[in-house]
This record gives structure tokens, C-alpha cells and sequence, in this order.
């Protein structure tokens, strides 16, 4: 008997049929004698529905732990009509919120950290024989308030199960049937990989590949979780995740893309000494992510520095700026949401010297101007006009890959 997480996202549980789809698979492991803990996020689009809902009242600064009020409601509606489908096929079921099934977050609302899992009660439902059918994407912070992962976030719900309960298995059942080497819904030839290592898959997900959350990966690697990403809807072995891998080292695992990317250009700052790091702090202090910096050259005594933010944090970066003004002068603040980031990604790039020529040559084939550059060992991204970034990331796919 094995203790196996399953998570399901909102594609898998849409409505009443694809409900009843996922109660079937559950149920299919349950009776063959093993313990269940099944991790489900909202249907469909809810999450969108609810955070447009959101917009209705307050589109520039709804208050974020009304936010995490409201979008926790989408996961509620899904465990329980699970739940109850579970239920009808004829096997002993219970649905926990995030808070019940033990989830401590900080209190970072909308984007919190899972503090720890106390995990007594799901260990009495399960000794109990229960299905446990849990909440993702949720938790509660010191205050007793509600809070939220950041999106796509119960793909770290259920990994953070597997490993607070020493599962021995997490399955994170999706849409497509497994890791490719691009969006397979967006990309012509994309490859769908049977196993790929914990940070290749890590780097796909940062730099978006959706099909996992990247603080998933993260914690998968962390406590050394091993992940198999399948389809809800065919019964075929999907893509295991995990530390080492068969496969030869090729030089490029796959291809992603990014369009939630906004520039900030900082224009007319002083050149001189610790303008960058008080730039930089402040955008630390309003819990910015920063990306990608690029800082031009002085003249005249001034310089421009220009940095990338998710559309997400645009508001607070711009925020963090705006409070700037009377720490030192700048001339103007230039905000640009048309771009992507397109990136290459593969542990096996770091030795060979032509990728980068490869992949910018392959984007001057398609006509395609590039913004920004940026580059680590085991990566290459560069900015786009986001119009333009299917097509750059086909051109860099066949380039590579194709
Ligand atoms: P879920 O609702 O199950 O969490 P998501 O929409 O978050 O599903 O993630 C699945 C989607 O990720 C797929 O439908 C696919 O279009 C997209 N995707 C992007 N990059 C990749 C990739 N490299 N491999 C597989 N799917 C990808
Ligand atoms: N429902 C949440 C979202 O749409 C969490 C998830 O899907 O993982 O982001
Ligand atoms: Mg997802």
C-alpha cells in the first residue's frame, strides 16, 4: 500500500463531467489499497472570474488580503463538489480547506511562503480510511487570515503534502500529457520528454513554462520529491521530474516563454555612486522581483537604468519609484508592457560557445528585433515584441530542437 498525491488543475475539474472523471481515477488507485491525498485547484477560469470581479470594484489597488478572501472561494467550490462525486462512486471522502489540512503560511498576501504542514489531521482521515480531497493554492498566516500561493500555486500545494507526509508518489495531472520541449499547444514539433532533471525543469517554469509552478520544482527538489506530470484525460505515462535523469545530455532541453514581462526605464539619473543600490533597495523593500537590468552607459554626467518586473509587481515597482523622487532626481519614468521574453534552456549550453549565435540567428531569419539580452549558465533569454514572440519561439524551436 502507497501513499500517493494526485493534484488536479482547473482545466481537469472544469465541470460536472471532468468532476467525475477525476472521482473516477482517485477512486481506480483508492481501490487497489492505497491512501489518497488529492489536491484540486479552482475549475476552469474561476480564479480569472473572481480576480476580474475584483477589477469591477477597485482595478488599481484592491485591498490583497480581500484578495486572498476571495480567490481562496474558487478552490472551496471544487474540493467540495469533488468531494461529493467521490461520494456517488461509493468511497469514504472528506474535504479540507487549506487551514484544515494544516497549511501555515506568512502573511504575504497573495504571493505567501507555506510556513509548515501540521499534518495530524490528515493523518487521522486517512486512518480513518478517508480520500482526502484538499484546497490548494491556500493557507492561513499567524493572524488566522486566508492567504494565496501566487498562481498556479497548488502544483506547490501538493508537493509540499508529498513531502510533509513522505508520499510515495505526487502525480500533477494537467491538460497535456507530460513536459515538452515547448508549449505542445503553441509550438509545432514540440517533444514531449519522458524525464527531465529537477533544474532544467525548474528554469522551464521560471522563465514560463506553465505546466508546473516553479517554487513546485523548487520544493521538489528541496525534499527530493519525485513528480510525474500526466494527463487527466488519457491514461498514458506522463514525464517524471527528478535529480538524475537517463537521457544523454542534449544542449538544449527546451524552449519557453514569458509574456508577463514589463519593462521600467529609470531615465536621467545621476552617474554617480550608490544610485543603483538605493534604486534597487527600495524596490527590495516593496518585495519587487527584479529580472533583467540593463544600465546605460554615462554621458553628461547622467545615465538610464532599465529593469524588468512581472505585470503582476508593475504597480509596486512603479510605486517603489514614485517614493524615490525625494531620495534623489531622475528625469522620467518609461513603462512598457509589450514585450515577452523568449529563453533557451539547457544544462548542456555552458560549453559550447556557438548557442547564443544560433539563437540570435535564428530570430534574424525571422525578422525579429531583439530588445535585451540576458544570460546564465544554463540559460539564454532575450526581450521581443510580444506580437511577435509565438513566431520567435517556433523560429528558436525549429532552430534547436525542430
Ligand atoms: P493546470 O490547470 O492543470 O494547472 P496549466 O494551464 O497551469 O494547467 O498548465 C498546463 C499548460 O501548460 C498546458 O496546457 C500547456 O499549454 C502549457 N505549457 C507551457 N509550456 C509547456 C511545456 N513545456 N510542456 C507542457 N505544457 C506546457
Ligand atoms: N486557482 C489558482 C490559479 O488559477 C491556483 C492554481 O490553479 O494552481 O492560479
Ligand atoms: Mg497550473
Amino acid at each position: 500500500m502507497a501513499l500517493i498525491v494526485k493534484k488536479f488543475g482547473g482545466s481537469s475539474v472544469k465541470d460536472a463531467k471532468h468532476v467525475f472523471n477525476v472521482a473516477e481515477i482517485v477512486v481506480e488507485d483508492y481501490k487497489k489499497g492505497n491512501d489518497i491525498i488529492v489536491v484540486v485547484s479552482a475549475q476552469g477560469d474561476t480564479t480569472d472570474d473572481l480576480i476580474a470581479k475584483a477589477v469591477e470594484i477597485n482595478a488599481a489597488t484592491p485591498l490583497k488580503r480581500e484578495m486572498d478572501m476571495l480567490m481562496t472561494a474558487g478552490e472551496q467550490i471544487s474540493i467540495s463538489l469533488l468531494a461529493m462525486a467521490i461520494d456517488k462512486l461509493g468511497c469514504p471522502v472528506i474535504s479540507l480547506l487549506g487551514w484544515q489540512a494544516g497549511f501555515s503560511t506568512d502573511s504575504h498576501h497573495t504571493k505567501a511562503r507555506i510556513k509548515k504542514i501540521n499534518t495530524e489531521r490528515m493523518k487521522t482521515e486517512l486512518s480513518k480510511g478517508n480520500i482526502i480531497v484538499v484546497a490548494g493554492f491556500q493557507g492561513l498566516n499567524k493572524y488566522d487570515d486566508l492567504t494565496t500561493l501566487g498562481r498556479g500555486g497548488s502544483d506547490t500545494s501538493a508537493v509540499a503534502i508529498a513531502a510533509a507526509m513522505s508520499a510515495d508518489r505526487c502525480q500533477i495531472y494537467t491538460d497535456v500529457d507530460g513536459v515538452y520541449t515547448a508549449d505542445p499547444r503553441k509550438v509545432k514539433g514540440a517533444v514531449k520528454m519522458d524525464e527531465v532533471q529537477y533544474d532544467e525543469m525548474l528554469e522551464m517554469a521560471t522563465l514560463g513554462a506553465q505546466v508546473l509552478n516553479n517554487r513546485s520544482v523548487e520544493m521538489a527538489k528541496k525534499y527530493n520529491v519525485e513528480l510525474e506530470v500526466l494527463s487527466s484525460l488519457e491514461r498514458k505515462p506522463g514525464t517524471i521530474v527528478k535529480e538524475h535523469v537517463k537521457m544523454e545530455k542534449t544542449l538544449i532541453r527546451g524552449v519557453a516563454k514569458d509574456t508577463s514581462v514589463t519593462t521600467i526605464s529609470v531615465v536621467g539619473l545621476k552617474d554617480q555612486p550608490g544610485v543603483a543600490f538605493k534604486l534597487f533597495n527600495k524596490l527590495a523593500q516593496y518585495k519587487v522581483n527584479v529580472d533583467i537590468i540593463l544600465q546605460s552607459v554615462g554621458r553628461h554626467g547622467t545615465k538610464d537604468i532599465t529593469f524588468t518586473v512581472s505585470h503582476e509587481q508593475m504597480d509596486d515597482a512603479i510605486k517603489a519609484m514614485e517614493s524615490m523622487k525625494g531620495v534623489f532626481a531622475y528625469q522620467d519614468l518609461k513603462v512598457n508592457n509589450g514585450l515577452s521574453k523568449i529563453s533557451i534552456v539547457g544544462a548542456g549550453m555552458e560549453s559550447n560557445p556557438g548557442v547564443a549565435s544560433k539563437m540570435f540567428e535564428a530570430l534574424y531569419d525571422a525578422d525579429i528585433n531583439i530588445h535585451m539580452i540576458s544570460t546564465s549558465e544554463t540559460k539564454i533569454s532575450v526581450l521581443i515584441d510580444t506580437e511577435l514572440s509565438d513566431k520567435a519561439v517556433q523560429a528558436v524551436h525549429d532552430a534547436f530542437i525542430g
